[in-house]
């Protein structure tokens, strides 16, 4: 197969180098396969440690233990007692196995897990001051994580970032940008696919085949159908690529927003981004969508 080599733009207008060519260059450091250090006694998310967490919001109970529980970051990004960062910030534990990562869940935990995420989302703009909630996944040391315990954060804001706005503005250029994407699973309501301007080695995206605002108002068969997308693309992400670091980045619209639909970004942690990107000059990928997407269709 012939290198790809070339520029494109995204629908935020965000400049990236497809460079296949630059993939051959010499690298003198390995991406290695993580391991679980801490052992589960010593971790704070691990069943039996619940007092090592601030108290609990909400839990998914197993008999006498639970499958998802969550509660306040103790490290909070934002916090109702800072008048100038007021917020909520949660942490969802996905599973009560330690040594699982978030792609070897399953499909009942993943539906338990999105059902408590929908959950936590709708009980948190109950609180009239929040604006947005800002939902992600850090996995693994290269994508910012510090706990290892497989887990998914909240941060509730008094305002809607910049970004957002921005995203619902563009929404019409987005359906457009994500039609010319290379699909890569499809089911009731919810595919991935690989986006024509990735900045992100094999970064995947998942999106509702009708407009979606937010989990806060999915119904439990929307829910089984993303838990079943989110589960095998990030699988296959991280199968294909020896478990990376990788970001999830869920993409809700804002309550009051009419016009944004909702999406998902997986975006694996495979280069790290230097002068070039940080410059503000674009991103360069090495690994071109078609290429990505051949390797992840396997
Ligand atoms: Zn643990």
């Amino acid at each position: 197969m012939a290198d790809e080599n070339y520029k494109c733009t995204d629908y935020l207008g965000r400049t990236v180098i497809i460079s296949e060519a630059r993939a051959k260059r010499p690298r003198q450091f390995e991406i290695s396969k993580p391991r679980k250090v801490v052992p589960p006694e010593k971790c704070y998310f691990c069943p039996g440690n619940e007092h090592m967490t601030p108290p609990e919001t909400d839990r998914i109970p197993a008999e006498k233990s639970w499958f998802c529980r969550s509660f306040p970051n103790k490290f909070p990004a934002a916090s109702p007692l800072w008048k100038e960062a007021y917020g909520h910030h949660e942490v969802i534990v996905e599973t009560p196995d330690h040594e699982k990562r978030f792609s070897e869940i399953g499909e009942v935990q993943m539906q338990r897990f999105l059902l408590l995420l929908k959950r936590r989302v709708r009980a948190l703009y109950k609180d009239k001051k929040v604006n947005y909630i800002s939902v992600f996944k850090n996995e693994g040391l290269g994508a910012g994580a510090s706990i290892e315990h497989s887990h998914t954060q909240l941060v509730a804001l008094d305002f809607v970032p910049e970004s957002i706005m921005e995203i619902s503005r563009k929404q019409k250029e987005k359906e457009k940008y994500i039609k010319g994407a290379k699909k890569l699973l499809s089911n009731k309501h919810f595919f991935s696919c690989i986006p024509f301007c990735p900045r992100f080695h094999y970064e995947t995206w998942i999106a509702p085949k009708k407009r979606l605002s937010c989990i806060s108002k999915m119904n439990e068969k929307e829910i089984f159908s993303l838990s079943e997308i989110l589960l095998k693309t990030i699988d296959a992400v991280d199968r294909k690529n020896s478990y990376p670091s990788y970001n999830i980045l869920y993409f809700f619209a804002p309550p009051k927003d009419r016009k944004m639909s909702m999406h998902i970004e997986i975006l694996p942690r495979l280069s790290t981004w230097a002068g070039f990107e940080l410059a503000g000059s674009g991103y360069l990928n090495s690994v071109s969508p078609k290429n990505a997407h051949e390797t992840l269709k396997q």
